[in-house]
């Protein structure tokens, strides 16, 4: 039995795109005022730092503005939207459970509490998996990584993400790190000295990767 691990934006959805587009129609929708002023470049830029909860007191007064006209609640409200699945990802995740895989989705928390989850089932993702886990820090991350393992303490864990960052922490020789490769992330160096690191293309590779482990489990 292999338990897959996915992260989701970057690995199976393109949301990039989402975010920049359902900023600039929130805006235009609940400030239209904004739009042909000075302002916008702030506005746009105190919402994009608040949905990546990077923002800072600078922003504060925007941010009270943003949430008052419902600019806030526009964007996620949008953002689904125009998410779009990457190529091969539904396929794959769905050809995994066939074959008896766990598949469980290993994703960061959005900065609205709960928003992933919420994200997962407007893009009908949600019940595409075997469990749903989000963590909010590095350490939190760390924490439901090392749950998992004593939940499945003798399985493979497969584990796909488009931020290879997340694998430096991770030791455990039982883990196979899987870095989907994105136009946004760059890589690490030093992890393409592990023997338990690949770096892929396209997530239809997950299928051949698979194959491999499932004959080096002596399954089938
Ligand atoms: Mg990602």
């Amino acid at each position: 039995m292999v338990v897959y691990l996915f992260d989701f934006d970057g690995t199976l959805v393109d949301s990039t795109g989402a975010v920049e587009k359902a900023l600039r129609i929130a805006i235009e929708k609940t400030m239209p005022a904004v739009i042909e002023s000075e302002l916008y470049d702030e506005y746009y830029q105190a919402l994009f730092l608040f949905i990546k909860g990077k923002l800072t007191y600078r922003h504060l007064g925007v941010i009270h503005e943003l949430v008052a006209q419902g600019t806030i609640h526009e964007y996620y409200n949008l953002m689904p939207k125009y998410i779009k699945d990457l190529p091969w990802a539904r396929r794959v995740v769905r050809e995994l459970r066939k074959r008896g895989r766990t598949v469980i989705s290993f994703s960061g928390e959005h900065t609205y509490p709960g928003g992933k989850a919420i994200f997962m089932k407007r893009t009908n993702w949600y019940d595409e998996f075997d469990d749903v886990i989000t963590f909010k820090s590095t350490k939190d991350m760390l924490q439901k990584f090392w749950g998992l393992r004593s939940l499945y303490p003798e399985e493979p864990v497969v584990w796909v993400d488009d931020s290879p960052s997340r694998f430096t922490y991770i030791l455990d020789e039982n883990t196979l790190l899987v870095q989907k490769s994105s136009p946004y992330k760059s890589d690490v160096a030093l992890l393409f000295e592990r023997d338990n690191f690949l770096k892929i293309n396209s997530l239809r590779e997950l299928l051949e990767i698979d194959d491999a482990l499932s004959e080096l489990l002596g399954e089938g």
